[in-house]
This record gives C-alpha cells, structure tokens and sequence, in this order.
C-alpha cells in the first residue's frame, strides 16, 4: 500500500462510504453471482443483534442509529430499528439472543452495505455503553469526555457524541462541542504552568485572561505534591477556584484514594471545602467507585472511553421470500423485542405477536423494535441530542433503582 496522494489523512470520505466502498470484497462478488443468476433481487430480512457484549456487561447502550439512518435513508428498503439510546440486553429473560433491528427489502439494494451499517452501531454502541456504565457507577458526579486525543481525530465527534449520550456532562474537543451544541469544557494543561514557570502565576493567569464563564479548575500535580499544590491553588484564587484537579502520574500515584482524602481533607481543614476534586488519567469502570468513595466530585475520562471495547453486533438473513430461514447459530423469522416498563424484564415473540403484560411482575410491556425508515423515507427524528441524553439516562436511572445503586 502507498500513501494516497488524493488525501492527507487516512479516512474514507463521505460519499466513499454512502456508496459502499468501504465494504468487504466479498459482497461485491457475491452481488456479482446473484446478478449472472438472476437472484439480485430475492426479498430478504436481515437481523441485527448482538450474542453478547463486552467486559460480561448485562446492558448496552444502541447508538449510532442516526448515521444508520443517513446511510439507508433513499434507498428503495424498509429499516426497522430499537430508538437510539435504547438500552438492550444481548439476550431476553429467556436466554434468547434479541434482535435490535431489521433490514427488510431486495438483497441487492443493501446487502453491500453489511460492513460499513455494523461499523456505524458496533463503536457508537460500544462507545455509549462503557459511558453509559461509567455514568451509573458514578451516579451524581461530573463526568467529562476526555478522550479525543485517543483516537483518529476524524471520529472525534463520533466519541463525544457517544459518551454524551450516554450520560457524560460534557466533552473537551471543540468541534464535537460546536457539533452537539455544547460548551467545550476544560482545565488548563500541564504545559501551561510550566512555561508560564510558577504555579500560583499560572493558575492566576488563568484567572485573569480566559472568559468568566470557564470555571476556574487548578492543575494540581505539575511540579509539588498535591495536597500543598490544592492549598496554594486555594490561597490563590480564593473564591474563584471551582475545583482542583489532579492528573497524577503512575509512577506517583501509589494510592490514588489516599491522595484523593489527604487533598480534601486539607481543603475542608482551610475552609475550602466548596472546592471541587477532579480526577484524570486513568480513570475507568474499575478505578472509579473508589475514587467516588475517597471524595472525588469529578472526572476526565479519556481512553477508558474513547478506546471503549465494540458492541458485536451481527447481521443474518432470518427470512427469504417471507419464509423463515436462519443460518446455524440463529432464530429464524423476523421478531420483535418487548420490555416491562416496571422490571426491565425482556421477552423476544414473532414480530406480529404482541405481549401486554409483563410475563415477572403484570407491569406493562412496551415493544422496542419500530419501523424507521420506509421505502427510503425516514420516519424518526433523532436530531435532538438532548432528549436521546435524557431518554439514555432515565434508563440508567430506571436500572440504578432496581438494583438498588440508585436511590
Ligand atoms: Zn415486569
């Protein structure tokens, strides 16, 4: 392979992937043979759904709908979809692998696109629900997406989208700030107080030349201990400090909680105690609880996100010609998902069958799989990104309270 001269970054352009070239090979020679034999044009469902998610997580979070829709939208095909932001389980209460949608119509006119549709749902999906995860351990704290400098930077937004969804407060980059129609939030990097050459000028220069609005947060590790480094901040800014923030390093860390309660403590001891405790570098599902029970008040979460491990999720034909048919491994026929309002229980049945009541406790079932596009029109509007925010987090919610981490 040569470095493209087309191009200065390696990435698929827009119309590259609406027009199916990032697809695998072996599609377009499958299109071949079904063309020379007159097949192109078999009716066909094709299942999504995932047998299972990453880390042993019971839930995941669907996104990357919205893209889903812009790939197939005007295409001569029926799509059928859970709502973005849903929270799913890989299996139904019954063990059964659950369907988070359908691709309904002639092979031919989307049958190429199997790749790049999964691409768009696996990382989004895999994205949101490690956020999503984050969001309920850390129920009540300030989360921000600290990621972007992980990844391509030409998925940026795609990232911070994801985690804002699921639940993050806010996010660092810019472009996805100015996307998702957010404040771009941040502190001040480490390179700051080193070139400025002191601490205390730098944090006061913070102070005097960026906007009013942007809370005043302290790097607290760059060149003393923490706890002398929160106190001096504190002494400094005096009431403009918001919060502190330490990034300590791993050759320092030792016992990050322990740091965590010796900041606050010397804080709270000063009359500081409004002062916020930020925590970043490193922070992930594993570390965060301790963090949180040390007096943490937020976090920067980077790579633990933005490199958050993909949903799987695959695509199989369950019907030709309207006759159930499935490969090995898979149900046959196209189905729907229902889930009890009340108890989270979920129950897959034939797509046309319906389930009132709840099978566990007589509450309320509500079916998850809904028609979204329909002969290449598109009957949903998942543009406003706050409501799909909210729609993720009342499930989250709806979860921490039955399984009593949420009050
Ligand atoms: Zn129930």
């Amino acid at each position: 392979m040569r470095f493209p001269r087309d191009r200065e970054f390696l990435i698929s352009k827009e119309d590259e992937i609406k027009k199916g070239l990032t697809t695998d090979i072996y599609f377009i020679r499958t299109e071949k043979i079904l063309r020379s034999i007159g097949k192109l044009d078999t009716n066909v469902k094709m299942e999504i759904s995932s047998g299972g998610l990453p880390k042993g997580f019971g839930w995941g979070v669907l996104a990357g709908v919205p893209e889903v829709l812009n790939l197939f939208k005007d295409m001569e095909m029926d799509l059928y979809m859970m709502r973005e932001g849903t929270i799913f389980k890989p299996r139904d209460d019954n063990g059964y692998r659950t369907p988070i949608g359908y691709l309904v119509g002639k092979y031919g006119v989307f049958g190429k696109y199997e790749t790049p549709l999964l691409g768009l749902l696996c990382q989004a999906s895999g994205i949101a629900t490690y956020s999503a995860h984050i969001r309920l351990a850390a129920w009540g704290k300030v989360l921000l997406s600290f990621g972007a400098r992980r990844m391509h930077p030409a998925i940026t937004p795609l990232i911070d989208y994801a985690a804002y969804i699921a639940g993050f407060d806010g996010v660092s980059a810019i472009l996805s700030a100015e996307l998702l129609g957010l404040e771009p939030q941040g502190t001040m990097p480490h390179a700051l107080i080193l070139i400025v050459g002191d601490q205390v000028k730098a944090w006061k220069a913070f102070d005097k030349y960026v906007e009013r609005n942007v809370k005043r947060i302290a790097l607290i590790d760059t060149l003393y201990d923490e706890k002398t480094e929160a106190i001096m901040a504190a002494e400094a800014l005096g009431e403009n400090l918001f919060g502190v923030r330490i990034d300590t390093p791993k050759s320092r860390r030792g016992d990050i909680k322990e740091i965590i309660k010796e900041i606050r403590w010397e804080l709270d001891l000063r009359g500081y105690k409004n002062v916020k405790i930020i925590v970043s570098g490193g922070v992930n599902l594993d570390n965060i609880k301790d963090m949180i029970e040390a007096g943490a008040d937020g976090f920067g979460v980077g790579t633990s996100v933005s490199n958050a491990p993909t949903v799987d999720y695959a695509l199989d034909i369950v019907e030709i010609e309207d006759k159930p048919i499935a490969k090995r491994g898979k149900l046959s026929g196209m189905k729907q998902v229902y889930r009890c309002k009340k108890c989270y229980y979920y129950r897959i049945t034939k797509f046309q069958d319906t389930l009132k009541k709840c099978p566990r406790c007589g509450g309320e079932m509500e079916p998850l799989i809904h028609k979204v596009i329909e002969r290449g029109r598109v009957l949903v509007d998942y543009s406003n990104i706050e409501e799909t925010r909210e729609y993720v987090l009342s499930q989250i919610e709806h979860i921490g309270k039955l399984e009593g981490i949420i009050e």
